[in-house]
């Protein structure tokens, strides 16, 4: 009794794949066996001559087709009895496969059908089709069946004459499942073929139909990527824990629950979900959708948008066939790089108007990544859609990314360099591990046995720094340091004062909580003020120098344009670009973007559009050092400047300090004479210290030219050429023979 019930239960289910497919070409040999049948009936009733023709098209075959086509032999008891075994057969595979399916066995053809939302007819199509790919003997059997030995591949009328009897109406309703709109051909489940033997072309209905080549392996167990998406498309198969994602916890778990929701019982609607990931490079887009899809357990299949349209003309048919691979292995879809997509031209619109199909016809879960925040309006239908925005991680994040990423040192030489690294640098998770692994490359090709030094750290992460901030803004390489800067103490201890704000910014903000009270301006505005060449981007260089950090000096000719809005399109970009890498932004000649709007003078005019509260509102975003230059204090406007965390006015260099300017102008290395009077010098020219760098760059030029040292003539002569250039009176007691005599 148990045997019997065991064996009873075994039956009721499919134990395999292969179990059904093989009960399926028993199915579709009654199928054939009914139209052989039928045919053979009908034959009774021809002429002999007629049957006997296979090989040319008679008269009397004509005269036959013409005359008793239609004459029906369905009634006939052997047809009857076939049909009843292909019902019984029929209703035993529909209960094997809900009772398989129930079971959890894996079913190709069911999943087929359902993923496409294939009809019963449709599916069956799919079988006449995959048949000939198992058996050899359907080349045969179809070529027989045809009615002709060069016709062994299925065609559109055998599957007619397979699947739906004598009448004309039953057949011609059902040709509509070969049109290239449905499923089958939309999807590329099935394509179609030319019968190359007939000369004078196919008729629709005498087209052959081939299986696609990945539908094929898919039928028959073999769940690899097709192979057309192979350098297109890659998949990522090993779920992530999203625990381990360096991404803000609030986010991970307004996804997480927006996801178990959307495909939760409790939410039958089906519709698309379509999550778009904006933030900077490396900041975890991907990482947190395979988090996602590590919580569905689910693969993620990963494609990139430029690459796509880099081949503009097979975009649809690339994007359809892995959205198709998409559901195939039951893989969400990850578009990098969507941004491309943003663009206000007729083409990109199209462009996402094709992709927002596709996602309707075939993306269960759908994430698009870009730097750049997306509202599509009136794209999508039947998808939900949402936006989310990744920013640069907080410093906590940062300090664990860093503390992962140094995994080789010491715990304590860990704690120190990323405690200053996750401070100094605005870095994403990403920009972190790749900066890590530079350093450490960097230390391996010089050969050398010890840990990773900070120095080489933070070069690595001014690497990582957007370098697309080069288009509008000039690089400083800043070699100064505070030996080199001459200026009154008081005005050093300030820009001291400035670098230990940045230096101690995360205990004030992040571990002393000052952040929970500001919701802007944590970041460092300084404001620059005094005459030309008293030292104020030498300043600059010396902060970017001591933080060791990028300085980018602003290009106003670049920046500042005519256009209404074009300026303030810039700036966002410069700040933008800037954020990442936590350069310091040097504006020189501020007053000409944040002067006093009444009294811009008509050389400043053209920057008159610039809404100054716009870029108040960009600077006090801005988390990164802003540095501010300006001649003329006073020309800035008051409103502006309330808002400055730190103002320096740079003098204008005293006597000793000119001589110490002179002084410390002259390298090492120049070969200079016994008789330079600094004394003379700083007393009798009153100029500042970009004035002195010229005048001993011109001395050095000079003697170079005669004489090979550098003595007094030569800086005079140097000065009355640098007073000429500025157009200062050269009065001849400047002359130092005068002082001799
Ligand atoms: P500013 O930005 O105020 O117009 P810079 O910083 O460009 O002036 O000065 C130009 C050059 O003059 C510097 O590179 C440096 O060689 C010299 N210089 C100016 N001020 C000083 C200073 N206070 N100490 C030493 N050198 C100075």
């Amino acid at each position: 009794m148990m045997i019997h019930q065991d064996k009873d239960k075994e039956s009721s289910f499919y134990k395999s794949n292969y179990d059904h497919l093989a009960d399926e070409l028993k199915k579709l040999d009654l199928l054939i066996q009914q139209q052989v049948m039928a045919f053979r009936l009908r034959t009774q009733v021809m002429q002999e001559a007629v049957a006997s023709q296979k090989m040319y098209i008679s008269h009397e075959e004509v005269d036959w087709m013409l005359n008793m086509n239609g004459s029906f032999v369905g009634d006939h008891p052997e047809l009857q009895k076939l049909r009843k075994r292909l019902e019984t057969l029929q209703n035993q595979i529909s209960a094997r496969v809900t009772e398989s399916m129930r079971k959890g066995v894996f079913l190709a053809l069911p999943q087929l059908a359902h993923f496409f939302a294939l009809s019963p007819f449709e599916l069956q199509t799919v079988i006449i089709c995959l048949a000939p790919e198992l058996q050899r003997k359907y080349d045969k059997l179809y070529a027989y069946v045809q009615d002709d030995i060069t016709r062994k591949k299925p065609s559109v009328d055998l599957v007619l004459d397979l699947l739906c009897g004598d009448t004309q109406a039953d057949r011609w309703t059902a040709r509509t499942i070969f049109s290239d709109h449905a499923p089958l051909f939309r999807a590329g489940i099935l394509h179609t073929a030319d019968d190359l033997q007939s000369p004078s072309g196919s008729s629709d209905l005498a087209r052959f139909l081939k299986l696609d080549p990945r539908i094929l392996n898919y039928l028959l167990g073999n769940n690899n990527i097709d192979g057309r998406l192979i350098g297109i498309a890659q998949v990522y198969g090993q779920p992530t824990s999203i625990d381990h994602i360096l991404v803000d916890s609030l986010i991970k778990t307004r996804l997480l629950n927006l996801t178990k929701h959307h495909f939760s019982m409790q939410n039958p609607g089906k519709k698309r979900l379509v999550l778009h990931f904006h933030g900077p490079c490396g900041v975890g887009k991907r990482e947190l959708a395979l988090g996602i899809c590590g919580q569905l357990n689910c693969p993620l299949l990963c494609l990139d948008m430029e690459l796509l349209l880099a081949h503009e003309s097979d975009f649809e048919t690339s994007l359809r066939l892995a959205f198709r691979e998409g559901l195939l292995l039951q893989a969400a879809l990850y578009l990098d790089n969507t941004d491309i997509l943003l663009k206000d031209d007729d083409k990109m619109k199209a462009f996402v108007k094709k992709m927002a199909k596709v996602i309707g016809e075939y993306g269960w879960l759908t994430f698009l990544a870009g730097e750049k925040s997306w509202s599509p309006k009136g794209v999508f239908e039947r998808v939900v859609f949402h936006t989310v925005k990744l920013p640069v991680p907080d410093m906590p994040l940062r300090l664990t990314a860093w503390e992962k990423a140094l995994g080789n040192l010491s715990v304590d030489t860990k704690k120190e360099f990323a405690a200053q690294l996750a401070n100094q640098f605005r870095l994403t998770p990403g920009q972190i591990g790749d900066a890590a692994e530079f350093a450490e490359n960097y230390r391996a090709s010089k050969n050398r046995q010890e840990e990773i030094s900070l120095p080489d750290l933070y070069t690595a992460c001014r690497n990582q720094s957007n370098q697309k901030l080069s288009e509008m803004a000039v690089k400083i390489e800043s070699h100064y340091s505070w030996k080199d800067i001459i200026l009154p103490e008081k005005k050093l201890s300030q820009l001291r004062d400035i670098c230990s704000q940045v230096k101690h910014r995360y205990r004030v903000f992040g571990e002393w909580g000052f952040d929970q009270k500001l919701s802007y301006g944590k970041g460092l505005s300084v404001l620059f003020t005094g005459p030309p060449g008293t030292g104020k981007t030498m300043a600059a260089e010396v902060i970017a120098h001591e933080l060791q950090l990028d300085l980018y000096k602003i290009d106003l000719s670049v920046v500042v344009s005519k256009y209404i809005g074009e300026t303030e399109k810039n700036l966002s970009k410069i700040f933008q670009e800037a954020e990442t890498s936590n350069a310091i932004l040097f504006f020189d000649e501020a007053d000409a973007l944040f002067g006093k709007r009444t009294e811009v003078s008509d050389a400043h005019d053209r920057y008159a559009n610039i809404e100054t509260s716009y870029l108040l509102q960009k600077m006090e975003e801005y988390e990164g050092m802003v540095i501010l230059a300006t001649n003329l204090r006073e020309n800035m406007d008051e409103a502006f400047t309330r808002r400055i965390r730190f103002i320096i006015e740079f003098p204008f260099p005293d006597e000793t300090s000119r001589s110490k300017i002179w002084q410390s102008h002259f390298p090492k290395e120049a070969p200079l004479g016994d008789e330079i009077d600094y004394e003379f010098l700083s007393k009798q020219f009153q100029v500042a210290g970009g004035n002195i760098k010229n005048i001993v760059l011109n001395a050095a030029f000079l003697a170079a030219e005669n004489g090979g040292v550098i003595g007094m003539q030569h800086i005079l002569d140097g000065t009355r050429r640098e007073f000429e250039k500025i157009g200062k009176l050269w009065d001849e007691k400047n002359l130092y023979k005068l002082k001799l005599s």
